[in-house]
């Protein structure tokens, strides 16, 4: 496929930013004039530059447009009223049922913030008043940058806390900071073999008065470490890309930083090398003393990365002393309820001692995947 082709097959997802605006208000300013469709389907197969639009059926404030609808330059892009997110990256933060739920909210793996600014915004709806706090780690220094300019631009810097660059699994489960936290979104560092639709799903556009950042966030993907090591050495001249008046900013949500670049190549030693970490970062989440509901994702499809950290943390003694459970579907926000994509097992990828073979169906159901479509 041509990455023309590639892209066509998924819409232009735009999250209202509650913060800032609302769904009505955009609908009658940045979207005047666009025709309301039924289905994502006829966002696909629009023809042209058709301006219309749907709303998504199971996240609220999430548009679909046709991809080739350039919203770059519109104000209510460059002012953070609107977000370019994927669908998928709005699932943890909505799943966490904020509205219904009380206190503070943790991101542990935050930067760049799409899902920070997100829990934020669901926050702010369910406290006006602004008592709940989301509290942001990110380790990375340079994307810790990053992070604080879109919690500016996405207006939730009253609301965000940003802890970085800071570890957080160096975190205290049982400080004083985080008595008040009773979520936690948790969205690790993964292998990204489920990334569709790069234009979208991974850039993160920012107004031009942003650029400054672009240089200071090259830790990230291997592709970002090679080339900022080769820049290092050579004098760091700016891509074709970095130049252009709009900056697009290679953020790559993905950061494979725990593995050694020798081994990235190698499949099975880079998921055991992800998932080790992910079931650390996974657990460390489970000893928050006062949190009750934790969402884990990755932008991987692979069964390791996934379900398997899901089965080997409820494994562990800490689960099993706080009573870690995984949500049943008919628990779980009304617009996920319905999504009908779940967890799937692979044979022969875990240890038979990691599984309760009566509650394996219970739990393959309370996960969710997304398929490429
Ligand atoms: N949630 C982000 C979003 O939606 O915009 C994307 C997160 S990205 C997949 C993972 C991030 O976690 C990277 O920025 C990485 O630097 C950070 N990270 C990895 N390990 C961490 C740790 N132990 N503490 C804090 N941040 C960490």
């Amino acid at each position: 496929d041509s990455e023309e082709g590639e892209k066509s097959r998924h819409p232009r997802w735009v999250r209202v930013n509650t913060i800032k605006s609302s769904l009505k208000e955009q609908l009658q300013s940045t979207f005047k004039g666009y025709e309301k469709v039924e289905s994502i389907g006829e966002i696909l197969t629009a023809r042209g530059s058709r301006k219309i639009y749907c709303e998504d059926p199971n996240i609220p404030n999430l548009l679909a447009l046709p991809s080739r609808i350039d919203l770059g330059k519109t104000p209510s892009y460059t002012k953070g009223d609107i977000i370019f997110q994927d669908k998928a990256s709005c699932f943890p933060a909505y799943l966490l049922g904020l509205l219904e739920q009380d206190g503070d909210v943790i991101d542990g793996c935050a930067a760049p913030g799409n899902k920070t600014t997100h829990a934020a915004a669901i926050v702010s709806t369910q406290d006006p008043g602004g008592e709940r706090k989301v509290i942001a780690f990110e380790r990375d220094k340079g994307r810790t940058e990053i992070l604080k300019k879109m919690v500016k631009l996405a207006g939730a810097d009253q609301i965000v806390t940003v802890k970085g660059a800071s570890d957080f699994i160096a975190a205290k489960p049982n400080s004083p900071d985080y008595e008040n936290v009773g979520a936690i979104l948790l969205d690790p560092s993964c292998s990204g073999t489920g990334i569709v639709g790069r234009d979208d799903a991974i850039k993160l556009h920012l107004p031009s008065s942003s650029t400054e950042s672009t240089k200071a966030q090259g830790a990230g993907s291997r592709k970002n470490k090679k080339r900022k090591r080769g820049a290092d050495k050579a004098d760091d001249k700016p891509t074709a890309a970095e130049s252009k008046e709009e900056m697009t900013l290679n953020l790559d949500e993905t950061t494979a930083e725990e593995v050694p670049l020798d081994a990235a190549d190698k499949l099975t030693e880079r998921l055991t090398a992800l998932s080790t970490f992910q079931l650390h970062i996974l657990t460390h989440a489970m000893r928050f003393q006062n949190a009750r509901k934790i969402t884990y994702s990755t932008c991987s499809i692979h069964f390791e990365e996934n379900e398997g950290v899901v089965f080997q943390a409820l494994a562990t003694s800490v689960a099993k002393e706080r009573g870690w459970r995984v949500l049943r579907r008919e628990e779980q926000v009304e617009g996920l309820r319905k999504w009908g994509r779940r967890g799937q097992w692979e044979d022969g990828k875990l240890s038979g001692s990691v599984v309760d073979e009566k509650s394996k169906g219970g739990v393959l159901e309370g996960c969710i995947r997304c398929d490429k479509g």
